[in-house]
């Protein structure tokens, strides 16, 4: 039974999104002002959440295999059923 590892990367497509998020902020800020940040605040809110939820990746605790996420129950390398 091999645990699965958690690893948070900062330079993955999740940064990528958050950085997004904060841009579209940013620029409807600049645009509306305070409605634009009314209306950019949520949308913001969303991309930084699904940006976070993107930098995690799991791996294998056994072989240290990236898993393709949270569900998978075998690892594809080593076999090793993960909790
Ligand atoms: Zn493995």
């Amino acid at each position: 039974m091999a645990k699965r590892k958690r690893s948070t990367s900062f330079a993955g497509v999740g940064a990528l999104v958050q950085g997004i998020g904060l841009l579209v902020l940013a620029t409807f800020c600049l645009w509306w002002g305070w409605v634009g940040f009314a209306i950019g605040a949520p949308i913001a809110l969303v991309l930084f959440l699904k940006g976070s939820a993107m930098s995690i990746s799991w791996r294998c605790g056994a072989c240290g295999n990236p898993i393709h996420d949270k569900h998978v129950r075998m690892c594809a390398v080593c076999k090793e059923p993960i909790e």
